[in-house]
């Protein structure tokens, strides 16, 4: 399947995902949350794997780069890594655990820069402390934000046919 195809999945799927998630809940905001979860799963995307010119030119990745330059560029080469890491529809294909591989990728950046600056000296505590306090209250958008998110690497494995 190319990569509009499951861009249009997610699209379609996003103010589905919205509905059921307020329908469920009864809170508007936790539906906004899964919306914008599963649209994060244009550009956080199972294909962010491939590694080979010609799997690239399917995926989110590659189109990134050539249509927000110099914010595609880096995108691109952050998943560069990732790409090396899990073969193409690998485990990063996996309902679930392919969308955990892929934010705690993204999770491993901000923990390493503040770890680099805990060694430059800097006390973090205070910040990384502030960062959960603000956090902490609303997890519950995470969690729906993360639901919405799967939801759309899912359809992606579906329509894959793995
Ligand atoms: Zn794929």
């Amino acid at each position: 399947m190319n990569g509009r195809a499951h861009g249009m999945a997610t699209k379609v799927a996003a103010p589905v995902v919205a509905v059921v998630a307020v329908a469920t809940t009864g809170e508007w905001l936790l539906g906004v949350a899964a919306a914008i979860g599963c649209l994060a799963g244009l550009i956080i995307d199972p294909d962010l794997d491939c590694n080979s010119t010609l799997q690239l030119m399917n995926a989110s990745r590659w189109r990134m780069m050539r249509a927000s330059w110099p914010i595609g560029y880096l995108w691109f080469f952050l998943w560069w890594p990732y790409s090396q890491l899990f073969p193409h529809r690998g485990l990063s294909h996996v309902p679930v655990l392919g969308t955990l591989t892929r934010l705690v990728y993204l999770a491993v950046i901000p923990l390493g820069i503040l770890v680099a600056l805990s060694f430059t000296g800097h006390n973090i505590t205070p910040a990384a402390l502030d960062i959960w306090m603000l956090v902490r209250p609303r997890l519950d958008l995470i969690f729906f934000a993360v639901c919405g998110l799967i939801v759309s690497d899912t359809l992606h494995w579906a329509m894959d046919g793995i």
